[in-house]
């Protein structure tokens, strides 16, 4: 825990919502939440304690007595009011995120907007909430389903997208008839908390949404509590295993979207400067902190030559705070972090990859203080070497070569992530055998950062995944119920009577 300085006693504090209040933590530790590009200190959040973690829980067991009977409509008119209240914020929200997490104000306002889709999606759940219903499947007999609440559910949240994760887990949660607690990133929690008072101001009920702040204690307080029924968590692979076994051992439902490394393949039939363009902005913008990012191009046959291109074109994106107009790339979201990442092109050279282009300690007048590293591009790459082994998170991309698709589909697959891909050529053959053949949950084709819109559900394969169904989308509706299947039969009085059955069968 970083102990507060003198500036940082004088910060706010971020406050838990527990039964409808926001209220002060009454924990001794604290954490700084720090600007990324300038290090000044803008709040301070509390590490929940064991008590404030078990009221929230408590809260949200008593309020599910009765919204889990609240009329359908009444649940999604909340969540139209909450779409209005996030749109008239929208700029409000962005420049909390990009102050403390450092994206672009511009791509703060897309990791609200991709939240908000997320919102109008519950807002639709009478459609979604729908069971089935089969007539007469034996003499008097109907089959239906009931899509039935779990109770209480629990969401853990990365720093990367501190809007729309959170906006993944708890509207959909909620709109199926459950109450919630959320423990969002401790690393940038105001941008989440403020898009809870939204929601609280949209009407949700005190009790069915709560918050609680912390790291591995309070995680481990959520994945272990007797009251929760499901956890739903997004981070880091290692994290994500651990949530996964203990809160599935501990009898709940969890599905965890996990760590990445994600592969774009660039055939030689591309159109070049389209997929130059994909390529750095989704292997640089947000700094390289998307689970989703492309940090890794397999070019096929003459495409290795595009690689002066390439190094040209990430030369032409500016770094500098994501307040400042223009900005394409922003500071890392820590000190740590910027270590981390510098630690890995390190690394990357003295194993023996070459530095194409070297994106540490970029000047950035204003700005001397921030977290920065510009692009960085390594290529001769190959798996053994750090820089493609882990998930850097940072803007680096790093290239390998194949000499046709089939070689480089067989090269994704092997790596044990499975988050994200694309694919760039002109050939719908191509294009057809990358989809069949590709074992990763979004599949890109010209399309560098394939993330669904909630009509559909996020996925994930192998190690990027734990749990079967998805975030948002018509899965996160069979993750947030229980399908209770009714067989009925009516009586009047003029039924005859089939006297005692004594087979398994519906007569
Ligand atoms: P993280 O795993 O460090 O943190 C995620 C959450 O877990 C936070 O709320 C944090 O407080 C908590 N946590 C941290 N350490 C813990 C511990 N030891 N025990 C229990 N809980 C702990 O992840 P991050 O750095 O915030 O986010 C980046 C990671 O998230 C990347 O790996 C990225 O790929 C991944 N991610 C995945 C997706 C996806 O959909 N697959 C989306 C976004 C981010």
């Amino acid at each position: 825990m970083n102990a507060p300085t003198s500036v940082a006693a004088l910060a706010p504090t971020v406050k838990l919502l527990i039964g409808g209040q926001f209220v002060e933590s009454k924990t001794t530790e604290w954490r700084d939440v720090v600007n990324p590009a300038t290090q000044e200190v803008l709040a301070r959040v509390p590490f929940a304690t064991a008590e404030e973690i078990d009221a929230a829980v408590a809260s949200a067991q008593e309020a599910f007595k009765t919204w889990r009977k609240t009329a359908i409509g009444a649940r999604a008119r909340i969540f139209l009011k909450y779409q209005q209240l996030i749109r008239e914020n929208m700029a409000e929200l962005a420049a909390l995120l990009t102050a403390e997490q450092g994206k672009t104000l511009p791509d703060a306002e897309g990791d609200v907007f991709r939240g908000l889709e997320v919102v109008e999606h519950a807002a639709s759940i009478g459609n979604l909430q729908l069971g089935e219903l089969a007539n007469n499947v034996a003499g008097g007999v109907d089959t239906y389903t009931l899509l039935q609440p779990l109770g209480v559910c629990a969401g853990i949240t990365p720093f990367n997208f501190p809007a729309m994760i959170p906006l993944w887990m708890f509207p959909m949660a909620i709109a199926t008839g459950n109450t919630f607690v959320l423990k969002p990133s401790e690393q940038d929690p105001m941008v989440t908390m403020r898009l809870v008072e939204l929601a609280m101001e949209a009407g949700i009920p005190a009790g069915v949404l709560n918050v609680v702040h912390g790291g591995e204690m309070a995680v481990n307080a959520l994945c272990d509590h007797k009251d929760i029924k499901a956890v739903s968590f997004v981070g880091s692979t290692k994290v994500g295993t651990h949530v996964y076994n203990r809160a599935t051992l501990a009898g709940k439902r969890a599905q965890c979207m996990m760590g990445a490394k994600n592969h774009a393949i660039v055939l030689p039939d591309a159109n070049k400067e389209q997929t130059l363009n994909a390529l750095a902005g989704a292997a640089f913008g947000a700094a390289g902190q998307r689970c989703m990012a492309l940090s890794v191009a397999v070019l096929v046959g003459e495409a290795q030559q595009w690689i002066p291109d390439l190094v040209a074109k990430a030369k032409t994106l500016k770094v500098n705070a994501g307040t400042e107009t223009g900005t394409d790339v922003g500071p890392l979201v820590s000190c740590a972090a910027l270590s981390r990442v510098e630690g890995l092109i390190e690394r990357g050279i003295a194993e023996g990859a070459k530095l194409e282009l070297d994106g540490r300690k970029p000047q950035v007048p204003g700005y001397e203080k921030g977290n920065f590293v510009g692009p960085t591009i390594f290529s001769g790459v190959k798996p053994g070497m750090s820089i493609y082994d882990q998930e850097v998170f940072g803007p680096v991309l790093v290239l390998v070569g194949a000499d046709h698709i089939d070689e480089a589909i067989e090269f994704i697959n092997a790596n044990p992530n499975g988050n994200g891909t694309a694919i760039f050529t002109q050939s719908g053959a191509a294009a057809r055998k990358f989809q069949e053949d590709i074992d990763v949950g979004q599949v890109g084709i010209n399309v560098p950062i394939p993330v669904p819109v909630p009509l559909f559900s996020f996925t994930g394969s192998r190690a990027s995944k734990l749990g079967d169904l998805g975030p948002y989308g018509k899965q996160v509706v069979m993750f947030y119920t229980q399908t209770k299947t009714i067989t009925a039969r009516w009586f009047d009085d003029s039924t005859t009577s089939h006297g005692v059955n004594t087979t398994i069968s519906l007569k």
